[in-house]
C-alpha cells in the first residue's frame, strides 16, 4: 500500500545497473549507513512510484538523509519517462537538493575499456521521451548540466578504487533496453558521444527542473558494437557483480563528503520560464506551491 508520508531527505540516489546486484544500501555493510525505512511506495500525479529506501549517512559533516530508488526505469508496463517523473516528484516532495546516479554504460570512445569509470559532464539525448517535467515553470539551461561540486566528489571517491577514472565525457542517451547496432554505434560515435546508456536523461534535466544538483558515476560494462572488439557477456556479468558494491560505496562517499556550502553554478542555469503554460491538472495532482520547497 502506498505511504504518503514522504520523508525529508537532502540526497536522492538513482541506482542504475551499477548497483543492480545487491540491496542498496543495506547490503553494503557500511557502518556509516543506517536504513530508516524500506519498501516505500507513493502515489504521484504520474502514477504509483517505484520502491524507495530512506536512509541516513553519518560523516564528517554530520548525519545526512537520503532517499534511494533502484532501477526505477525497468518495471514492465511503466514507461521509463513516467518512472523518472514519479521518482523526481517524490524527490521534490522530500526536499531533495542533490541527486546522485550510477549505472553501467557501453563505450563509444575507443579509448575506453570495460571497468573504466566515466563521470560525464555533458549529454546528448537521442531518446524519444517527450513532455518531461515535474514542475515545468523554469527555463532549464543545459550549458553545464552536471554539478561541478558533486561530480568532483564522485571523481575523488572513484579515484581511490578504480585505475582509470574520467572526469569528462558525453553520455549519449537511447531508449533501450536493447543494445545498439553497429551502424547506430558508428553514428553516435560520429556525433561525439563517449558512452551510451538509457538513464542520464531525463534525470539530469528533471533534477534541474526541481532545483537540485545532479551528477552520476558510470562504469563501462561493454564495448559498443564495432568498437575495439566484440564484447563478452561473461565479462559484462562479472562487472555487474564484482564492481557494484564499489560503485555504491563511491556514491555513499559522495553523500558523506559533499560540502553543502561549496559553490556551484546549477542554480544559475535555471531561470523562471517566460512561457505561461496553463496547468489543467486537478488541484490535488499539481505540485505544491513553490515557496514551500525552494532550496
Ligand atoms: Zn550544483
Amino acid at each position: 500500500m502506498p505511504d504518503q508520508n514522504i520523508p525529508r531527505a537532502t540526497f536522492g540516489i538513482c541506482g542504475g545497473s551499477g548497483t543492480l546486484s545487491f540491496a542498496f544500501p543495506a547490503g553494503l555493510d557500511d557502518n556509516r549507513v543506517t536504513v530508516l525505512a524500506e519498501d516505500l511506495v507513493f502515489d504521484t500525479p504520474f502514477g504509483r512510484s517505484p520502491v524507495f529506501t530512506h536512509f541516513r549517512v553519518d560523516g564528517p559533516h554530520g548525519p545526512r538523509e537520503a532517499m534511494s530508488v533502484k532501477m526505477h526505469g525497468w518495471r514492465r508496463g511503466v514507461k521509463r519517462a513516467d518512472a523518472s517523473l514519479q521518482t523526481f516528484w517524490v524527490f521534490h516532495e522530500a526536499g531533495v537538493s542533490k541527486v546522485l546516479a550510477d549505472g553501467g554504460v557501453g563505450s563509444l570512445n575507443h579509448l575506453l575499456d570495460p571497468r573504466d569509470i566515466v563521470i560525464p559532464n555533458d549529454f546528448m539525448d537521442l531518446s524519444m521521451k517527450q513532455d518531461i517535467y515535474v514542475r515545468g515553470d523554469h527555463l532549464l539551461i543545459m550549458r553545464q548540466p552536471v554539478c561541478g561540486n558533486l561530480s568532483a566528489q564522485l571523481f575523488n571517491a572513484a579515484s581511490e578504487s578504480f585505475d582509470r577514472v574520467y572526469r569528462r565525457g558525453t553520455y549519449t542517451v537511447t531508449d533501450g533496453p536493447r543494445f545498439e547496432s553497429v551502424a547506430e554505434v558508428d553514428y553516435m560515435k560520429r556525433l561525439g558521444g563517449d558512452v551510451i546508456g538509457q538513464s542520464f536523461s531525463p534525470e539530469v534535466f528533471l533534477a534541474r527542473d526541481i532545483g537540485a544538483c545532479y551528477a552520476g558515476i558510470y562504469i563501462v560494462v561493454n564495448y559498443g558494437e564495432g568498437i575495439v572488439r566484440d564484447w563478452e557477456h561473461d565479462e559484462l556479468k562479472s562487472i555487474f557483480f564484482d564492481e557494484s558494491t564499489t560503485i555504491a560505496r563511491c556514491v555513499i562517499d559522495a553523500v558523506s563528503a559533499t560540502d553543502m556550502g561549496a559553490p556551484c553554478e546549477c542554480a544559475e542555469h535555471r531561470k523562471p520560464s517566460l512561457l505561461d503554460i496553463a496547468d489543467e491538472r486537478p488541484d490535488d495532482q499539481r505540485p505544491m506551491p513553490t515557496s514551500s520547497r525552494e532550496q
